[in-house]
């Protein structure tokens, strides 16, 4: 089964099918819908073939129902969204704004698993006494 995703804010639905739906914008782009995949780690990213990403851009991710910011107070090129696993556990999810940057922090309680090639970068903004 796939993990849920929810709007932190208005607790919306994020997944739809094997996918997961984000409005983005960034600096060049008034907006973009763009699709990520609901497994952590996996960083193929679909979306129209107008909607060009440059490497290293950011990009400001927003929930397409209720349209917030999906920030975080970690970091500021950090998003946040809840994701729900098949027995109803509840994550805080954070993954990188940045165009290219491929990491993922998925945090229940004390403990953090972390993804992509780039996890390192943001490290330190999560604490992680039980995975030392
Ligand atoms: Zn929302």
């Amino acid at each position: 089964m796939l993990n849920d995703f929810q709007c932190p804010s208005c607790k919306g639905q994020l997944r739809v099918g094997e996918q997961v739906i984000f409005m983005t914008k960034s600096k060049k782009w008034q907006g973009g819908l763009i699709l990520l995949h609901p497994e952590p780690g996996n960083y193929i990213v679909e979306n129209h073939p107008s909607f060009k990403l440059e490497e290293g851009e950011h990009v400001d991710f927003y929930c397409p129902i209720c349209h917030s910011k999906l920030t975080s107070e970690k970091h500021k090129n950090l998003a946040m969204v809840i994701m729900k696993d098949e027995s109803g556990k509840k994550f805080e999810v954070f993954f990188s704004k940045i165009a290219g940057e491929e990491c993922t922090y998925q945090v229940i309680g004390d403990s953090t698993e972390i993804y992509g090639k780039h996890a390192k970068t943001y490290l330190d903004f999560f604490n992680l006494s039980q995975t030392t």
